[in-house]
């Protein structure tokens, strides 16, 4: 669409009639009702890592591999691949009894999964009390490690009591809020934007919308879009990092060069610390998405507070960097949520293209929605954990390239430089003052 066609798009009839709607109504109606608590719902089938929502396909089934012999303790391996490295995941389950060997036992399921598949370029252990295992999103593991075939040496010596920069293990560390730790992910998806207020309150958030759209930039604490004649386009990730996913993204980003901006949740972050350090180290952004990803508009004040203090706090101890961007889980936001998200200095970011990756259309519909969708100034929507994703990302990059759209951070978009390390490794400062890592 042209871009004068699209800016006039953005004065829909609807928000015309929002505007004189306002000068109309002289008293509020009440508030849009809340969705209900989200971890009241049930739990996510064991392993499963695709969030199934209403008119979602369900993905395609991860291929699995098992040892021979059988561990008793591995519950599953999952492995993918991305068109150039294959990597897997694989979960252990563990008795009280076997705690105290869980570094043994990871390091074990690790060699003998690179073992039995001599293509695998890596595999991530994630080790969980098998009471109360309720899949990715349930309660946390105990330890996670992270073993590149070529550090199965390092695994080795770390399993005997040495150190392990990619490995964590919750055993003796505190939590950064105990008691707020054990809520369960929830298994929205971001799709559409959702505002709860009074009818003042949309008004007024529809305004902020739609100068930020036509404008281009922050507005309020609040980014909608970029600047429509400038040829960049802002790539983020939403639910990061994922012990499969991550690493075959990563690889796919690093090959082409393409920084992107990350929304990570915190309670993974916390559970799979060197994903995050590995996207610092490749030039991405990471940004807030909540520590347990629950819909905040659900919550009372504190709790949505809590959640984004929380993330803040440790992706700044990961990072060494402030945090600078936060997206709501779902899209669903509120007035103080975003009073909230200001007051940590954190903008709100939302976006204008959303291919739905989630929903698995299939590999060519999915194509063709990033296609029609991107545009200059434009904020790209995708999920780290999305096996289309995985599969079309090359056909995307060329179609930014066939438009003359640079992909790149959410400051990038802005303007600011993206960092400019791609590829090496550097160290970052990490403040040890925060647990969990
Ligand atoms: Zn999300």
């Amino acid at each position: 669409m042209p871009t004068a066609a699209r800016l006039l798009a953005l004065f829909s009839p609807a928000l015309l009639c929002l505007n004189l709607a306002q000068a109309q109504i002289p008293t509020p109606i009440p508030p849009t009702p809340l969705p209900a608590a989200p971890h009241t719902r049930a739990l996510r089938l064991p392993g499963e890592t695709q969030p199934i929502a209403p008119g979602t396909r369900r993905a395609p089934p991860v291929p699995e591999l098992t040892l021979t012999p059988p561990m008793p303790q591995v519950r599953q391996i999952q492995y993918l691949g991305n068109g150039h490295i294959e990597v897997a995941s694989a979960v252990l389950l563990l008795l009280p009894g076997e705690v105290a060997q869980a570094r043994k036992l990871a390091a074990t399921a690790a060699a003998r999964t690179l073992l039995a598949r001599p293509s695998l370029a890596e595999v991530d252990i994630s080790v969980y009390n098998k009471a109360g295992y309720g899949g990715f999103g349930g309660p946390l593991p105990i330890l996670t490690l992270s073993a590149p075939r070529a550090r199965l040496q390092d695994v080795a010596a770390w399993a005997a009591g040495g150190p392990y920069e990619r490995a964590w293990e919750a055993l003796g560390s505190t939590p950064p809020n105990p008691g707020n730790t054990d809520r369960i992910a929830d298994k929205v998806r971001e799709r559409t934007i959702n505002f709860f207020g009074d009818v003042n309150q949309t008004l007024s958030d529809a305004h902020t919308r739609t100068a930020s759209r036509v404008k281009g930039g922050i507005q309020d604490g609040l980014l909608y879009g970029g600047n429509v004649l400038r040829p960049v386009a802002a790539l983020t990730f939403d639910d990061a990092p994922h012990p499969m996913y991550e690493p075959l993204l990563l690889d796919l980003l690093r090959r082409d060069q393409i920084r992107a901006t990350f929304f990570v949740i915190g309670r993974n972050a916390r559970a799979y610390p060197y994903f995050v350090r590995d996207m610092v180290q490749q030039g991405h952004e990471v940004g807030n998405h909540t520590y347990h990803h629950v819909r905040l508009p659900a919550l009372p004040l504190p709790a949505a507070i809590t959640e984004l203090s929380l993330t803040n706090q440790t992706l700044r101890g990961l990072t060494g960097q402030p945090v600078k961007y936060f997206r709501p889980p779902g899209g669903d936001y509120t007035p103080q949520t975003l009073d909230a998200a200001r007051a940590l200095g954190l903008t709100t970011v939302f976006w204008t293209d959303d291919p739905a990756d989630f929903q698995n259309p299939g590999d060519g519909v999915l194509e063709s929605r990033f296609d029609r969708r991107l545009h200059p100034g434009g904020i790209i929507l995708l999920h780290d954990n999305a096996q289309e994703t995985l599969a079309v990302f090359g056909a995307f990059l060329a179609y930014a390239r066939k438009r003359g759209v640079t992909l790149t951070t959410v400051s990038g978009l802005l303007g600011g430089k993206p960092a400019d390390v791609i590829g090496a490794f550097h160290q970052v400062s990490v403040d040890k003052s925060v647990p969990g890592h």
